[in-house]
């Protein structure tokens, strides 16, 4: 009970403090959700909702995956809550089948102890995975064909090197777990003690704070030779995280991510003009840049946009980091495919901020995945660690941050 009050508390000041997602909705359990209605009046809620049929667990030694099913495209957001420590995944426009499991219990692994799903509100089924990790050991994406979220917890980073092989694997679980399913159809004796389980591997355990020079890529690790050398003329993205209705990670003190991100932006912008670049700015002011509360993909897409329709020579995004646990802290430089570029920010933002060097990782984030540029996120801090929120309020830190960045850009065009 204890835990509940305090994950309504936790809700409560969320929607206090951010007036987002949940604000307007009611706290309730999945015992009292759709169970009230009557049958017709339920199909005529559910109608056009994506139905969640079942969470299936796969293991490999300590590290999880949690597959969750779903009948349409799954959008959704994720977040973490902390006391105890646990991950929210909140998938919009959904309802919970009978189907489904509502609680699984994780043995013999010390990334995640539990699963719960419920029906949170009318639209929202919620995922609580109880879980021990850094936000580098979790990763959380959606497939289609058939219409999955995928939730891995542990050691999940994957270099660029194996993206191809990674999208093999994919394809070759998916093919294996259509398989298995038909299988299961035809010899349903045969089942393993444990319904939810699948086989999956996880490749390649990266160290923290490794710099990634993958072998197969060893070309991008080396300055490019630009047809025009030099920042003027260039046309460069600059992506201030979050804004508007997504107020990003909060800190303890109640610092906003979508404030500092939009300080660091405009300072960039300023320096970058200066120097001759056409910036494109996904946002200026407090504001959405898809719309507000639209989808997390809708949202990231509309800022893709920007870089894509544009023909932009590079897209920045710039956010700060933020972990259940407040001992995490440092910097963190995310690529895609262009290890040279995060070299570049790497090496100025370790230099000029002095804080915790967790190197430069590859990460399948969606706007370094989808942009047709060189693309690279920076967490600049972590607002979630008291001394690292005290940091970021300070002006000098803003110039500091802004600074590396804009010497980062010069050295990659150099
Ligand atoms: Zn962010």
């Amino acid at each position: 009970m204890k835990r509940y009050l305090t994950l309504l508390l936790v809700i409560l000041l969320t929607a206090a403090f951010c007036s987002a997602a949940f604000a307007n909705a009611p706290a309730q359990s999945a015992q009292n959700a759709p169970s009230t209605q009557t049958a017709q009046d339920f199909s005529s809620k559910i109608a056009g909702m994506n139905k969640i049929s079942n969470i299936r667990i796969g293991h490999t030694g300590d590290n999880i995956r949690i597959v969750v099913d779903g009948s349409q495209k799954i959008a959704y957001r994720s977040f973490s809550l902390s006391n105890p420590d646990r991950f929210a995944v909140d998938i919009q426009n959904a309802w919970l089948a009978q189907s489904a499991p509502r609680q699984i219990p994780i043995q013999g692994s010390k990334f995640v102890q539990q699963v719960r799903i419920s029906q949170f509100d009318a639209k929202t089924v919620r995922i609580v995975v109880d879980a021990t990790v850094f936000s580098d050991q979790v990763n959380i994406f959606a497939l289609p064909d058939p219409h999955r979220l995928v939730m891995d917890f542990g050691n999940v980073n994957k270099p660029p090197a194996n993206i191809q092989k990674e999208l093999e694997r994919v394809q070759q679980t998916i093919e294996a777990e259509k398989k298995s399913a038909e299988q299961a159809k035809k010899e349903p004796a045969k089942q393993s003690s444990n319904p939810f389980e699948i086989d999956f591997e996880i490749i390649d355990d990266l160290p923290h704070g490794t710099i990634i020079y993958p072998p197969d890529t060893k070309e991008k690790d080396k300055p490019k030779k630009h047809a025009k050398p030099g920042l003027r003329g260039k046309t460069i993205v600059v992506d201030a995280g979050h804004g508007g209705s997504d107020c990003g990670a909060v800190g303890q003190n109640g610092l906003l991510e979508k404030d500092v991100t939009l300080k660091v932006a405009l300072r960039l912008e300023k320096y970058l003009t200066e120097a001759g670049v056409k910036v494109l700015m996904t946002r200026k002011k407090d504001a959405d840049v898809a719309y507000a509360y639209a989808t997390t993909n809708e949202e990231l897409q509309a800022r893709v946009d920007v870089g894509n329709k544009n023909n932009a020579d590079l897209f920045l995004s710039i956010h700060i980091d933020s972990f259940v646990n407040p001992e995490a802290n440092g910097t963190s430089v995310y690529i895609y495919d262009d290890t040279y570029l995060g070299k570049c920010l790497h090496d100025e933002l370790i230099d000029r901020l002095g804080r915790k060097d967790r190197g430069v990782k590859f990460a399948n984030f969606y706007v370094l995945r989808n942009t047709a540029m060189p693309a690279s996120l920076v967490e600049l801090m972590f607002i979630s660690n008291e001394e690292e929120e005290a940091i970021l309020r300070e002006e000098d830190t803003i110039e500091r941050a802004a600074r590396a960045l804009y010497e980062g850009l010069r050295t990659y065009f150099l």
